[in-house]
């Protein structure tokens, strides 16, 4: 059963802006325009976007790509400056970060620098998703 978290929606709805509102209203116009005309309309950035800080994990839980080294992608790891550049294009319409996707986050060297530079432009609401503790 799903919890509703008071803080965590507070904390959401105290980042929005007319500005993500209106690229909201965008994104959400264009996916009914879409699907009424049944031709592809795209309006506004992404409300939401994933990082994924790298896809390599030390552990090698057998449910999981990154685990049983199964990718059919290179392995490897987010570069700090392509992330700098997105969040630099984005981040006036973005509303929501994770920085998650596969494999182990904190991983990437350059992690909480990345969690810092988003963290810095005060506005941003992110989560970070960890799945297993790197070793020592
Ligand atoms: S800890 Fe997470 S990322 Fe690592 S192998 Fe297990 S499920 Fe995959």
């Amino acid at each position: 059963m799903s919890r509703f978290h008071t803080q965590d929606a507070k904390n959401l709805l105290s980042k929005l802006t007319a500005r993500r509102l209106w690229n909201g209203l965008k994104v959400w116009s264009s996916y009914y325009i879409s699907k009424w005309t049944k031709k592809p309309v795209q309006w506004g950035y992404p409300i939401s976007i994933s990082f994924e800080p790298t896809n390599f994990c030390n552990l090698r839980c057998p449910e999981c790509p990154s685990g049983l080294r199964s990718f059919t992608r290179p392995t490897g790891m987010l570069q700090k400056d392509f992330f700098r550049q997105t969040i630099d294009e984005m981040h006036r319409e973005l509303l929501y970060l994770v920085f998650y996707f596969q494999g182990e986050p904190y991983l990437n060297p350059n992690f909480l620098e990345m969690v810092k530079y988003a963290s810095d432009k005060k506005d941003l609401h992110g989560h970070i998703y960890q799945c297993a503790l790197p070793d020592g």
